[in-house]
């Protein structure tokens, strides 16, 4: 960055002080600065701002979106080319038709103006008021998937969502899905939280019985999502056992597992204070400081 020479309006300052004095007149006063309200601070600004409002964020999720175009009709040609990890892969792949499974939230739909809506009220996630945007329809697209949908639907792939929504919450989203550019989504293709999976109980909001259900019915071509455990499940969340498991399918990482950005919120994030969301804002972001590396 360049800065302008000081020379200049010193010298012109001076100059007009001295012609002051000779005159007797008094300097200008510069006027005071008008006061700035004082702006609250919210940890997930930054966050949120660049998911909405950067072009990076939009240029990460088409690159993702269409590099993964690029490989399916390699991974439909090879009948050995399967997604799922093997705790998950109950039953052979083997002949059974192709799917693509895919997380909703921050995966195919943004909800950045939820989280904007956090930081402007100063509100903290609670299930009313997402499950009253989720009712809203207005999620907008993440740039590239709704093209990436339309290239597998072309290709006879269907596309499985997979999703943390409640499962009553089916035609809503399936609603908001068409309206921003993806494919018709059939009711058999919502699988959300909830859902019956008949031998197979869930833990909490754990994917991986909704996993099996759509091993035992599909060839998974690929998966993608925004957190880890949209495409395995998380035995123990702490950073170090988080990226050990990650670290488990690193060949699959861009070929068959493929994950969105999304720094505004995820299980990545209780992980560094101990999974513990009982703790206050402060006590979370002192945790959080407690982690940073220099
Ligand atoms: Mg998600």
């Amino acid at each position: 960055m360049s800065r302008r020479p000081l020379v200049l309006p010193i010298a012109a300052l001076v100059l007009a002080l001295a012609g002051c004095a000779s005159t007797g007149v008094a300097p200008p006063v510069a006027p005071a600065a008008p006061p700035v309200a004082a702006v609250p601070a919210h940890d997930n600004l930054n966050a949120t701002l660049w998911l909405q409002r950067s072009s990076e964020a939009h240029a990460v999720q088409r690159q993702t979106w269409r590099s993964a175009e690029r490989l399916l009709d390699a991974a439909l040609a090879d009948p050995a080319w399967d997604a799922l990890a093997p705790q998950d892969r109950v039953a052979p792949a083997d002949g059974r038709p192709a799917a693509v499974i895919v997380d909703v939230d921050e995966t195919v739909l943004d909800n950045s103006r939820y989280q904007a809506r956090l930081i402007l009220d100063g509100g903290r996630f609670a299930d009313p008021t997402w499950n009253a945007w989720v009712d809203e329809g207005r999620a907008t697209a993440v740039a590239g998937a709704p093209a990436f949908a339309r290239a597998a639907a072309a290709r006879g792939v269907t596309m499985i969502y997979l999703t943390n929504r409640e499962h009553g919450k089916s035609v809503v989203t399936r609603a908001n899905l068409e309206a921003v550019g993806f494919p018709p989504v059939g009711e058999a293709q919502f699988l959300g939280l909830g859902m019956d999976t008949p031998g197979c109980v869930p833990k909490g909001s754990d994917k991986g019985c909704r996993r099996q259900w759509v091993a035992q019915r599909y060839r998974v071509l690929m998966q993608f999502g925004d957190q880890l455990g949209d495409f395995v499940s998380i035995p123990d969340n702490s950073p170090a056992a988080r990226d050990a498991l990650l670290g488990g399918f690193d060949a699959w990482v861009g070929q068959r597992w493929f994950v969105l950005p999304n720094p505004t919120y995820g299980s990545w994030e209780p992980a560094l204070y101990g999974n513990d969301r009982s703790l206050s804002d402060e006590a979370q972001r002192a945790a959080k400081r407690a982690q940073l590396q220099r």
